[in-house]
């Protein structure tokens, strides 16, 4: 029996670690199937407070990691599989072992969605990104492209204009799915291209291993042809890792945990931290800062218990 288990060991989950292994509740962080969230897929984190010049990505996560372990936090590999979170204590089914909690922290994040070709996979990081905010920066004046066609693609490709001499917009139809208002202020940016209906083939080039173009397809034309960019951004939605809770906590239409304030869930003991429950800001230091707030409430709510 554990007084607090955490799902997820991205900057969520390492820094609900941190605080709860200092408050002394000996914490167990499963891993997950991605190690380190989704900052280990990226290079250099700019943004995040505390490092003048920029830190890897993978080395800010093993960083927070290696903090929280020194206070005696717990890491075990493997995903959970099954949850049940009707009664007290919790139960998960980590790839065949049930561990029970007395407090759980849910930070198993919302993956990027991306386009799967292999070349793409190869350049994340390397010119290919899936959050503007994050890596706009790094574009300035030079060419970008962006995929997608919902409102989340045009917020991108309009923040990427204050960066890049051109964004290229693609998608695979002639029409779009994001609202009127976002369409027509993207379509009022002149320095937007609108690239349709076409998709990527390829992103180009794995064997220099940084991006510099595309090759696209006209889908009604059948025409290829390649485009010279610098950053590729993929805006085509994002994937709460949720499954294993359908049913059991509640989530909104697209998976996302509805938050009952604070770090609480629909169930009292469960808490949330980062982009599993966070559509909006998805950030390393939001991601961080929600870890810390479920931990405070985990504390609160064990310590209310008598544990
Ligand atoms: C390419 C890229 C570059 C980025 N660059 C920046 C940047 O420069 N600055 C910035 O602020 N943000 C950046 N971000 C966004 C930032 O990485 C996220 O906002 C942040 O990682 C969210 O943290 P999280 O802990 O909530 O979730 P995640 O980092 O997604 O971590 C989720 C964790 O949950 C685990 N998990 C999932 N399902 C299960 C399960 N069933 N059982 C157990 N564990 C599970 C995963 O293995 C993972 O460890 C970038 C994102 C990407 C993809």
């Amino acid at each position: 029996m554990r007084n607090v288990v955490i799902v997820g060991s991205g900057c969520a989950g390492n820094t609900a670690a941190l605080y709860t292994a200092r408050a002394n509740l000996q914490p167990l962080v499963i891993s997950g199937h991605e190690p380190g969230g989704q900052l280990s897929l990226t290079t250099l984190v700019e943004n995040f407070p505390g490092f003048p010049e920029g830190i890897n990505g993978p080395d800010l996560v093993a960083n927070i990691r290696q903090q929280a372990e020194r206070f005696g936090a717990e890491y075990v590999h493997g995903s959970v599989i099954e949850a049940d979170l009707s009664k007290r204590p919790f139960r998960l089914n980590v790839e065949g072992d049930w561990i029970e909690a007395r407090a759980l922290i849910i930070a198993s994040g919302a993956s990027a969605r991306w386009l799967g070709l292999p070349s793409e996979q190869k350049l994340i990081g390397h010119g290919v990104s899936s959050c503007a905010t994050c890596d706009g920066f790094f574009y300035r004046d030079k060419k970008i492209m962006v995929i997608g066609g919902g409102d989340s693609a045009m917020e991108e490709a309009i923040f990427l204009t204050r960066f890049g001499r051109e964004v290229a917009v693609v998608h695979r139809r002639d029409e779009f799915r994001a609202s009127k208002i976002m369409l027509e202020r993207a379509r009022r940016n002149l320095k937007i291209r609108w690239v349709t209906p076409a998709v990527v083939e390829e992103v180009l080039d794995v064997t220099k291993g940084y991006v510099t173009g595309a090759r696209l397809r006209n889908v009604k034309t059948g025409e290829t042809w390649e485009q010279e960019v610098d950053g590729f951004f993929v805006a085509i939605g994002h994937i709460p890792n949720t499954a294993v809770f359908k049913g059991q906590i509640e989530l909104d239409g697209d998976g996302y945990i509805i938050s009952k304030g604070g770090a609480k869930t629909s169930v009292t003991g469960v808490f949330h931290a980062g982009d599993v429950q966070d559509r909006v800001y998805r950030q390393a230091i939001t991601a961080a800062g929600a870890g810390c707030m479920a931990a405070l409430e985990a504390e609160r709510f064990l310590e209310a218990e008598g544990h």
